[in-house]
């Protein structure tokens, strides 16, 4: 069992605490650009509920919420301008992963050409 951390970054701006240059909001779901963007567009999509990770999302998140996820990160990509041309979407799980930020994040990259998949 994963314990979610009230004080990481992204909580911290679901709370207003810390400010971010939103693209997108809904009841469930924010969604803003990275600070520190790997491609032309980065853009970063969260649920509004406390989950650490896809694991604890896909266990605790109700279906509306998880559906609400992948809703807004599809509509994201498309007010980003990205649809059309292709995008990629990636989320870091824990230590192996890469991860970061303890909040489940699912970043879209877009507005070039993607280099492959890094392993
Ligand atoms: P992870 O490695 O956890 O998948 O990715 C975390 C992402 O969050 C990184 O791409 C990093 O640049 C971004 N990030 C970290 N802190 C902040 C912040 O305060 N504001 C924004 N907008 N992005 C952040």
């Amino acid at each position: 069992m994963m314990v979610y951390d009230d004080n990481n970054v992204f909580a911290r701006i679901l709370r207003g605490e810390i400010p971010c240059r939103k693209v997108y909001e809904d009841e469930h779901t924010l969604a803003f650009h990275d600070i520190n963007p790997q491609a032309p567009i980065h853009i970063l999509v969260i649920p509004k509920g406390a989950y650490v990770s896809m694991i604890d999302f896909t266990e605790r998140a109700s279906d509306v919420e998880i559906a609400a996820l992948f809703r807004s990160v599809t509509k994201v990509a498309e007010i980003a301008g990205v649809s059309a041309e292709g995008w990629r979407l990636l989320s870091n799980i824990g230590i192996n992963g890469g991860q970061e930020v303890p909040h489940l994040h699912i970043h879209i990259f877009g507005g070039r050409k993607l280099g492959p998949m890094i392993a």
